[in-house]
């Protein structure tokens, strides 16, 4: 395989794991742009400005050295030479994301960079919310994951270990809220790009999403 896949779609539908995968299945570069949200809002937070303060947060993001990783067995996370790979997938930084993501600063900031460190890759899958739509319309191969709400956060809580009725009706929560926050802003990213391929997840293993997406690639 050669060129562009870009894989959009809402949070807890197995996204990363299907891009990363299919990335190695293709010997592909690969690239989590939801990473450069989560970092971006770690240097916002390390910054100590107000979320709602956009001038703020556009000048925090722009201040920070933000570097993500391209292969797809090694994840690279660094903001300002720290590793945070850990610390983005917590609950403060999950919180803050979506505000942050908002700022049309930060974001034409981040699509620039994810553009340059996509171009010149041969073959690389993409993963985020408005890859297809903004970051790569030219794309080879574009899909668009989806998952029933209930599905995604019992996905969520595997993921997370997590057991408890409540806990899992929270993270279902937390899901609908930030599709909710992502889906009604004024670019509104959360929407499958006119060429995209719609792959319904809800009844099918991993295995089989990313198999269905391979195949699909290599058509
Ligand atoms: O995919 P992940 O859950 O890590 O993304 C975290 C957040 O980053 C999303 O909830 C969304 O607000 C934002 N995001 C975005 N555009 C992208 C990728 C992520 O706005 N391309």
């Amino acid at each position: 395989f050669s060129g562009q896949i870009t894989l959009d779609g809402p949070s807890g539908t197995g996204k990363s794991s299907v891009a990363r995968q299919v990335a190695q299945q293709l010997g592909a570069h690969y690239l989590d742009t939801g990473a450069m949200y989560r970092a971006a809002t770690v240097a916002v937070l390390d910054a100590g400005v107000a979320l709602d303060d956009k001038v703020a947060v556009a000048r925090a993001v722009s201040a920070a050295t933000i570097e993500v990783g391209t292969d797809a067995r090694r994840e690279k996370v660094k903001v300002d030479g720290v590793d945070v790979r850990q610390r983005i997938r917590g609950a403060e930084v999950t919180r803050a994301v979506s505000p942050v993501s908002a700022v049309p600063a930060v974001r034409r900031l981040l699509v620039a960079r994810q553009r340059e460190l996509v171009n010149g890759a041969d073959a690389v899958v993409v993963e985020g919310r408005d890859i297809g739509t903004v970051v790569l319309p030219d794309a080879t191969l574009k899909i668009y994951l989806t998952a029933s709400p209930e599905v995604r956060a019992q996905r969520r809580a595997g993921q997370l270990g997590v057991t408890d009725p409540d806990k899992i009706a929270a993270l279902a929560a937390d899901l609908r809220r930030r599709d909710d926050y992502d889906s009604r802003r004024a670019d509104s990213p959360l929407r499958p790009a006119e060429d995209a391929v719609v792959v319904d997840s809800t009844d099918l293993a991993q295995e089989e999403t990313v198999a269905k997406v391979v195949a699909l690639a290599l058509d």
